[in-house]
C-alpha cells in the first residue's frame, strides 16, 4: 500500500530525516586551493595550504611507483579484506590480521565504530576541543555526546573517567588532538584505559602517531592484547602523504573488529589506496624524514610566532595552534594573500587559528604574510 502523500507545505522530504540528523552542524574542511582561486583570481600555483594537516611532501618514489603499477587493475573491485596490507600490518604491530579493519580514511574507522556500537539513547564521551568528528559521528546515530571540559586545552582524563555511566558505550581519545596539538604521555594513557569499565569501548585516535618523537611513542596496538576494549585508530592521511587517497585502519579485540566489518561497506577502501599503503608502510625512510622536516618547522614557526609576539600551544603533531588577535580578520586577510590556514571557532576556540606545518618556504610565506595580516 503507498504511504498517504503529504500535503504540499511538508512535501520537502528533508524533514522526514531524522531530529538528530538535522540537528547535526556539517563539518567544515579546510578551504580548498582550488576555490580559493576561484574567488579571488589568484593562481593555484601561488596558493600555499596550511589548513588541513597534509604531508607538504607529497608521496616518495616507491608509492608513486605502486600506484601506477596499480592502475593495471582498475577494471576490478579491490580486495576487500585487504590482505596484503593487513598481512603487513599485522607483520608490523605483531597484532593477528583478524584484529585489523581498514578503512576509507581513519575517519571512516570512527563512523564504523559508532555505526556498530551507538543506537539512539546511548552515550559517547569525549573532550572539549578534541577532533570535530567524535560528536558528528555520535550525533548521526541519534546518539548523545558527553563533552567534556578541557584541561589546559588537552584531555582532563580523570573528568572524562568520571563521566562514564551505564549509557556510555564508547570514549574517544585524540593523541595528540586535532586541533590543539596536545599529548598524554603512555603511562597516563594505558592508566586511564584499564580504569574504564570493560565493556566500555576507548577509540584512541593517533592519526599524527608517526610524528611522535620515538621516545614518545607508547606501543599502543600491543595494548589491544590486554585491553579487548581498546580500538587504536591510525592513518595514512598525515606523516605518509596519502590524504588523497583516503585510507586508514584500527587496530581492535578480533571481536570488535567483527562487528565493524558487519556494516561497513565490502570495498571500502580502493585498490590504488591499498597498494599505495603497502608501499608508503615499508619507506620507513619516507616518515622519518617527514618526522624531522615537521620538527624543524615547528622550531622554524615558533620562533617566527615569538617574534611577532603571538603564542602558540606546544604542539606534537605536524601544526600549531596560535593564539591570534582578530583571529577572522586576519584569516580574511591571510586569504587574500593566498595563504590559507584553520579557523577554529568550531571548536570552541574564537580567538586562534590552526598552521599546518609546511615546506620551509611555505612556513616562511606565511609568517609574513602574518606579519603583514596583523600589522592591518
Ligand atoms: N583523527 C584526527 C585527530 C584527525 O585530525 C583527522 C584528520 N583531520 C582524522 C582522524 C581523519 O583523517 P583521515 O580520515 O584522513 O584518516
Amino acid at each position: 500500500m503507498h504511504a498517504k502523500f503529504a500535503p504540499a507545505e511538508t512535501c520537502d522530504p528533508a524533514v522526514h530525516a531524522p531530529e538528530y540528523v538535522r540537528g547535526i552542524a556539517p563539518y567544515v574542511p579546510g578551504k580548498p586551493i582550488a576555490d580559493l582561486a576561484r574567488e579571488f583570481g589568484l593562481r593555484e600555483a601561488d596558493i600555499v595550504k596550511l589548513a588541513s594537516n597534509e604531508n607538504p611532501r607529497g608521496p616518495g618514489a616507491a608509492v608513486r611507483a605502486a600506484i601506477e603499477r596499480a592502475t593495471d587493475e582498475l577494471s576490478r573491485y579491490p580486495d576487500g579484506n585487504g590482505f596484503a596490507l593487513k598481512g603487513a600490518l599485522s607483520a608490523r604491530f605483531g597484532v593477528p590480521p583478524e584484529s585489523i579493519v581498514l578503512g576509507n580514511g581513519s575517519n571512516d574507522i570512527l563512523e564504523l565504530v559508532t555505526q556498530a556500537f551507538l543506537t539512539p539513547g546511548d552515550e559517547a564521551v569525549y573532550s572539549q576541543h578534541a577532533f570535530a568528528v567524535y560528536p558528528l559521528a555520535t550525533r548521526a546515530r541519534g546518539a548523545t555526546g558527553v563533552e567534556i571540559p578541557a584541561d589546559n586545552y588537552g584531555h582532563d582524563l580523570p573528568g572524562m573517567r568520571a563521566a562514564i555511566t551505564r549509557a556510555t558505550r564508547i570514549v574517544f581519545v585524540a593523541n595528540p588532538n586535532n586541533p590543539t596539538g596536545t599529548f598524554i604521555a603512555p603511562a597516563a594513557l594505558e592508566a586511564f584505559i584499564a580504569s574504564v569499565p570493560p565493556d566500555v569501548l576507548v577509540v584512541l585516535d593517533e592519526a599524527y602517531n608517526e610524528y611522535l618523537e620515538p621516545d614518545h611513542h607508547g606501543h599502543s596496538a600491543q595494548w589491544v592484547a590486554q585491553h579487548p576494549n581498546l580500538i587504536v585508530s591510525r592513518t595514512f592521511s598525515k606523516a605518509y602523504g596519502l590524504a588523497a587517497l583516503r585510507i586508514g585502519y584500527g587496530i581492535m579485540h578480533a571481536h570488535v573488529a567483527d562487528m565493524l566489518n558487519r556494516v561497513r561497506q565490502p570495498f571500502n577502501v580502493n585498490a590504488l589506496a591499498q597498494a599505495a599503503a603497502l608501499a608508503a608502510l615499508a619507506d620507513t625512510d619516507y616518515v622519518d624524514e617527514s618526522r624531522r622536516l615537521n620538527r624543524e618547522g615547528i622550531r622554524e614557526l615558533e620562533a617566527g610566532l615569538r617574534a611577532l609576539k603571538l603564542t602558540s600551544l606546544p604542539s606534537h603533531a605536524n601544526f600549531l595552534l596560535v593564539r591570534v588577535p582578530g583571529a577572522d580578520r586576519v584569516y580574511e586577510r591571510l586569504l587574500r594573500a593566498g595563504v590559507i590556514v584553520r579557523p577554529v571557532a568550531n571548536y570552541g576556540l574564537p580567538d586562534w587559528l590552526r598552521v599546518t606545518v609546511g615546506l620551509p618556504a611555505e612556513n616562511r610565506r606565511f609568517l609574513d604574510a602574518l606579519g603583514h595580516a596583523l600589522a592591518g
